[in-house]
């Protein structure tokens, strides 16, 4: 998630009644005296977010991750390159973010922010600034537009609906009418024409304060799931199969045959495998639970990254989004570079399917072809190897990351609710405000560790 769209947050900040948003930061210390066993499925930010706050409550915890490392969508490769590349989550969006005080607490850096003049456009076969490119009351339009739709009260429809008479979403506007599709899509995983309206106001990101723009973690997002993650329990290799809560406490079975109890059960299971129903639930799920998981939309998001030779894009260039299906291409060395190429694609929404669709050959393919449509010959000749990071197939993930289709607002509240305070629910699809992103992941860890420790202390 990128949210470059400050202005639509601003909007959203003062346009919405967002309700009352219980997030307690700070936990309280229960009065039990045998520390209550809990078990944490999944190791991503919000489970280690949880894990770490239930630990320093008095909490015995566990976590049981199906993969052989830590960090789920947040996962840094180190060898490639001498800087890390990021073939999950890349950047932390705002200044005002909770992921913020963990870096602080575990000393670690963030580079500066990408400025919107090293921004880069692909249109009409030339690569330049956006505000030269792109008429520069296209987002003003956009949000004018959903303004009158609140005003007229009309009831929820797609973006792209609520868009219609827009100027540059008309056909004569074809390759503007892409891009700003992309923008979106590679944004909140889903095109205009699947983004419910009333859904992105919900998602409102208010607090975040992304004026400052986003930063990458010096050392890589997976130090500071590392750091995070120190002196926890955590068992690897662990697929969980079911969770059974049918009778006192929660008995888990994993694929290797093995059974763990445990007092309660925090789910950290991404919605793509919440929806997938490889994990069983016994009892079932309740009605309203289950229509809450597959009410929420699971966006496809997907990364090529190639290497080359030498560089052959501008020097001040820190990414150029394009109305390809390759969607927005970044430089994870930006910072760093002083030797080694490297050029990261992120493609959502529909390209983010069709991609999820390829082999790694036919996704490095079409994603160099695009880079050659872009930049000319001049990509073919400086390739030198290639990655597909397909998450929309990835058996832990099954998604990149959730969206809120039409018709879809209040449902990650129901999400997020424990059943008989004994299986509880985080992860990114459960935080109303801040989904998609790995701050709402840890926000949500952590509500999910606050409601535990109350409902223990009471
Ligand atoms: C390509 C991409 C780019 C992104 N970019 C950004 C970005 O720039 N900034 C940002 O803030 N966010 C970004 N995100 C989103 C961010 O990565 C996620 O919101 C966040 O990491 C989710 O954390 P989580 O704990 O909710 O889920 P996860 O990280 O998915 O953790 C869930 C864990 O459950 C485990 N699991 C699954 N099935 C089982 C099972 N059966 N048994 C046991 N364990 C299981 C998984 O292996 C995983 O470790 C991006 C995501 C993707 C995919």
């Amino acid at each position: 998630m990128n949210q470059r769209f400050s202005k639509a947050r601003q909007f959203l900040l003062y346009s919405v009644p967002m309700g009352t948003v219980w997030l307690a930061l700070h936990s309280v210390t229960p009065t039990f005296s045998t520390p209550k066993k809990v078990l944490i499925i999944g190791a991503g930010a919000s489970g280690i977010a949880a894990a770490s706050r239930l630990k320093k409550a008095g909490f015995d915890v566990t976590i049981l991750e199906a993969r052989n490392r830590i960090g789920g969508r947040i996962w840094t490769d180190y060898e490639t390159a001498h800087y890390p590349i990021e073939l999950g989550a890349e950047f932390i969006h705002g200044s005002e973010v909770v992921t913020w005080q963990l870096l602080k607490q575990h000393h670690l850096k963030t580079n500066k922010a990408l400025k919107d003049k090293q921004i880069y456009v692909h249109l009409n076969n030339t690569v330049g600034k956006l505000d030269k490119l792109v008429p520069d009351d296209w987002e003003d339009d956009i949000w004018e537009s959903a303004e009158d739709w609140l005003d007229r009260g009309e009831s929820d429809t797609s973006l792209r609906q609520m868009l219609d008479s827009e100027k540059w979403l008309t056909p004569q506007h074809s390759e503007i009418a892409k891009l700003v599709n992309n923008f979106y899509a590679c944004d909140y995983g889903a095109d205009l024409s699947m983004l419910g309206f009333y859904g992105l106001l919900e998602a409102s990101y208010e607090g975040d304060s992304d004026e400052e723009g986003d930063f990458r973690v010096k050392k890589g997002y997976t130090a500071l799931i590392e750091k995070m993650a120190e002196n926890l329990d955590i068992r690897l290799n662990t697929p969980v199969l079911s969770i059974d809560y049918s009778s006192n406490g929660v008995t888990i079975s994993d694929k290797n045959k093995v059974t763990y109890t445990a007092d309660k059960v925090l789910v950290t299971l991404p919605l793509g495998i919440l929806q997938s129903g490889d994990v069983e639930f016994l009892p079932n799920l309740p009605q309203y639970k289950i229509k809450a998981i597959h009410g929420i939309g699971v966006g496809k998001v997907n990364k090529v990254i190639l290497g080359f030779n030498e560089p052959f894009w501008k020097k001040k260039m820190a990414a150029v989004y394009t109305h390809l299906d390759s969607q927005i291409w970044w430089r994870p060395g930006f910072e760093h570079e002083s030797s080694g190429s490297v050029l990261t694609a992120l493609m959502g929404g529909d390209s983010g399917a069709r991609y999820s669709e390829m082999s790694e050959q036919e996704a490095i393919d079409a994603a160099l072809g695009d880079l050659c449509q872009i930049f000319g010959k001049e990509a073919q000749k400086a390739y030198r190897w290639g990655r597909f990071i397909n998450w929309g197939t990835d058996p832990y993930s099954k998604m990149g990351y959730s969206y809120n289709p039409v018709g879809v607002v209040g449902l990650r509240k129901v999400l997020a609710e424990n059943i008989a305070e004994k299986v509880y629910f985080a992860g990114e699809a459960t935080n109303t405000i801040r989904p998609a992103t790995v701050h709402g992941a840890i926000e949500s860890g952590w509500r999910a560790a606050d409601e535990m420790i109350a409902s223990s202390s009471s």
